[in-house]
């Protein structure tokens, strides 16, 4: 007699689990799906989720970045690689004195913190909502300022061109510019490799050692 109890339970058990683990089935069938439906729908993020960066302008075209590498010296990954430049007359990337000529963030460094955009001194640097980073290979991580740069919005000019006529680089912060100046045409950016006016091609800018892969 003593040792019917153990045989009981065993037996009661061989055909309650396979039950129990239909219980658990059928009370989830009737449970809200979590299953996200990615990559064919893509849920809404927060509306200041950080996602990649952006290089913005003003509303003529002109570029907000002034090379100054705030940004870098406060990235806490080492992620951000920025080469400043004088502008000139004659190729002019942004209203005042200095532009960003080089300009990379290596994604395979990047925490997303947001630190870099708080540094920005022009709000040249912000952060989209775009999440899709993931890539291959570790080059293509690396995003180049052509990359990075916004797209032209109506009344933008594409860069290097002329400083608004009779605006000065503060009256561009104090919102006084709000589209590029009638006939404004886009400058030759002899920098870059571009062929000057007269025909002849000028020596294409020193290439950067950039970010580490
Ligand atoms: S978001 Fe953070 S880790 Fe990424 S580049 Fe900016 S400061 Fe560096
Ligand atoms: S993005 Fe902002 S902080 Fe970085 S180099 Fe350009 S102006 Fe300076």
């Amino acid at each position: 007699m003593p040792d019917r109890e153990p045989r009981d339970e065993e037996s009661r058990t061989r055909w309650q689990n396979p039950v129990a683990g239909f219980g658990v089935t059928f009370t989830a069938m009737f449970k809200k799906r979590l299953t996200e439906q990615y990559p064919e729908y893509k849920k809404p993020v927060a509306p200041r989720f950080h996602g990649r960066h952006q290089l913005n302008r003003h509303p003529d075209g002109l570029e907000k970045c002034i090379g100054c590498e705030l940004c870098a010296w406060a990235c806490p990954a080492d992620a951000i690689y920025v080469e400043g430049a004088d502008n000139t007359d004659e190729e002019r990337y942004s209203p005042g004195e200095r532009y960003g000529r080089v300009y990379q963030i290596n994604y395979a460094r990047c925490i997303l913190c947001g630190l870099c955009i708080e540094a920005c001194p022009t709000r040249a640097l912000t952060m989209t909502n775009e999440y899709e980073l993931a890539d291959r290979t570790r080059e293509s991580l690396i995003y180049t300022k052509e990359e990075l740069l916004a797209g032209l919005e109506e009344g933008m000019v594409d860069t290097p061109h002329a400083i608004f006529p009779g605006m000065t680089e503060q009256d561009y912060y104090r919102g006084q510019v709000t589209e590029a100046a009638p006939g404004t045409v886009r400058q030759v950016a002899v920098s870059k490799g571009e062929r000057s006016e007269d025909g002849e091609e000028a020596e294409p800018a020193e290439k950067a050692e950039g970010a580490d892969a």
